[in-house]
């Protein structure tokens, strides 16, 4: 883990300074772009980084920062716009991805290449230093770990309602209550935690007596990964729970999000869940929850270790063999 090194970056733009600080000597300039997004909602395509050279030409996405000798005090002068198209992307910048997530490409190979790179293990290092877990519930003894996305997968987020409990996706609170009995569940959303808050309020699974949540995640718990195919992509890595709580591992952590490639550094511990869009036409039909439910008790009660399973083929397990 050494020899990477953590790098801030100053990025002066418009008059002010940002200090880009999630980032090491093994990221690319993608990445770097990408974060820079984040901090000034200036798309990556849109900025023109003014004094980024490597071998006296302006540095290529694909450059690594490490090489790029920067000298002590560098000041990155950017120039770019923000317009009206970017903001409605800042918005929602999931609408693109879930319809590249739809391809839902074979990653496996892949990721275990970015699970085992040294970049994003001394990201996630800094995750289990840096970010602060507000526990709600204390993990309790011989539990295994369940983590939920929240938007689709438990909640359509996109249609409009007056209330919370229309697009809830059905069977939420027995699904909650069901699972509960053997594990401890987290919940970790791409959005900001004060909109998980009043999610988890709208829904009421905060005051729900028959289950407790442990704690919430959100975008801050993410990391941002540089992929050949498809770009730098934000990743909710399992890493970061293991990390500070060392019962959970591989061998007893589920997670359920509706885009695969949220848990594309650990491919073998993610179910991709049916999206749950269109509330209330689908109100009555989808019992995903109830079948997911099911299936949570099953392995809890008849696998020792998750590694063995394939959550692909969730639907056909069986627990008899
Ligand atoms: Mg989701």
């Amino acid at each position: 883990m050494d020899e990477v090194r953590e790098i801030t970056i100053l990025v002066k733009w418009s008059g002010k300074e940002y200090p880009i600080n999630d980032l090491t000597d093994q990221d690319t300039v993608a990445v770097l772009r990408h974060e820079i997004f984040k901090r000034t909602q200036v798309r990556p395509e849109r900025q023109k980084l003014i004094n980024l050279k490597y071998k006296a030409k302006p540095a290529a996405d694909d450059t690594k920062i490490g090489l790029l000798e920067l000298k002590p005090n560098f000041k990155l002068m950017m120039v770019g716009s923000t317009e009206a198209d970017i903001e409605s992307a800042c918005q929602r910048p999931n609408d693109v991805d879930d319809v590249l997530d739809d391809l839902d490409i074979v990653v496996e190979e892949k990721a275990f290449r970015i699970e085992n790179s040294k970049v994003y293990l001394s990201k996630i290092q800094r995750r289990i230093r840096d970010y602060k877990i507000t526990e709600i519930n204390p993990p309790r003894d011989g539990k295994r770990l369940l983590v939920l996305d929240i938007d689709y997968t438990l909640f359509d987020h996109r249609s409009a309602a007056e209330s919370g409990a229309e697009l809830m996706r059905p069977y939420l609170h027995e699904f909650l209550e069901s699972a509960y009995e053997h594990y401890d569940i987290v919940i970790w959303s791409a959005t900001g935690m004060r909109w998980i808050e009043e999610k988890m309020r709208l829904l009421g699974v905060t005051t729900n007596t028959n289950y407790k949540i442990m704690f919430y995640l959100d975008s801050n718990a993410m990391i941002s990964v540089h992929t050949s195919d498809r770009g730098v992509i934000d990743v909710k890595p399992l890493g970061v729970i293991w990390g500070i709580y060392p019962q959970y591992s591989a061998k007893n952590t589920i997670m359920f999000d509706d885009i695969r490639r949220n848990f594309i550094m650990n491919p073998k511990s993610g179910l991709k869940i049916k999206p749950f869009r269109q509330a209330h036409l689908n109100r009555d039909k989808d019992d995903e929850l109830l079948k997911l439910s099911k299936y949570l008790r099953d392995i809890a009660l008849n696998c020792e270790d998750f590694n063995k399973l394939n959550h692909r083929k969730w639907e056909s397990f069986n627990p008899k063999k």
